[in-house]
């Protein structure tokens, strides 16, 4: 009981269900309500482990609902999201800036690292790394949410219009056959590019990038959001 202190590192929740606040925050931003259904998608487990996992984390008080219905974060459980979120996203930076790890790879590797840093260590990397806002996939750090917020998805840009690309969505991090592809064609955040086509019947749309025509289906384009440059009639 001497060596008690107030350290967060210390009351942490476990690597699981760190990993689960990260996915539950971004749902909450993005649709309101956490969804017990999509949770089970989005974490490759079976529905019956997520039932379980809930109720531990509602018992804990990390979040709060009326059975698997209208399931929010708990003001601890945000807090705890948010560290996490904090900690995946510099390491992921670390990844990229000293060990040159491919955009396609930092993501898994950060899962590795990210629970065991210290928040005497976070201070240390957010200094070093000079406060960034966006993780290396430009996806907000929390409370930086404003700063991609006039960012579109892809699909939105008319033909003929050039973009910047910003971001691939948090939820296409962990898609690694996407993250390659992208990362194969030079699809990566501050790139320039154009809308050449969009086919809605089939599902498609096409880019010029760097001279390289490279075509998407609406799936995999709705993760990337863009920044309009303006159309050729300008
Ligand atoms: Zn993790
Ligand atoms: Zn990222």
């Amino acid at each position: 009981m001497s060596h008690q202190t107030t350290h967060e590192a210390n009351s942490r929740p476990t690597h699981t269900i760190e990993d689960y606040l990260m996915t539950m925050h971004v749902m909450e931003r993005d649709h309101g309500e956490i969804v017990a259904a999509r949770l089970a998608e989005m974490m490759n487990v079976a529905p019956a482990t997520v039932a379980m996992t809930l109720k531990r984390m509602e018992r804990d008080k990390w979040i709060s609902g009326k059975g698997r219905k209208e399931i929010h974060l708990t003001e601890t459980g945000r807090e705890a999201a948010y560290s996490v979120i904090r900690r995946h996203m510099l390491t992921e930076w670390l990844l990229v800036k000293i060990f040159k790890i491919p955009l396609s790879e930092t993501h898994d590797e950060a899962h590795n690292i990210e629970h065991a840093i210290s928040p005497q260590l976070e201070a240390r990397m957010r200094d070093i790394l000079g406060d960034p806002k966006v993780c290396p996939h430009g996806n907000p750090f929390p409370g930086c949410e404003d700063l991609t917020s006039a960012w579109i998805p892809l699909t939105q840009i008319p033909p003929g219009d050039k973009f910047v690309v910003r971001r691939i969505h948090e939820f296409a991090e962990d898609n690694h056959e996407l993250l390659s592809f992208l990362d194969k064609n030079e699809v990566r955040p501050d790139v320039e590019a154009l809308l050449v086509e969009s086919l809605p019947f089939n599902q498609t749309l096409t880019i010029d990038i760097n001279g390289v025509l490279l075509t998407l289906g609406f799936a995999a384009a709705s993760h990337l959001f863009v920044e309009k440059l303006g159309g050729k009639q300008g």
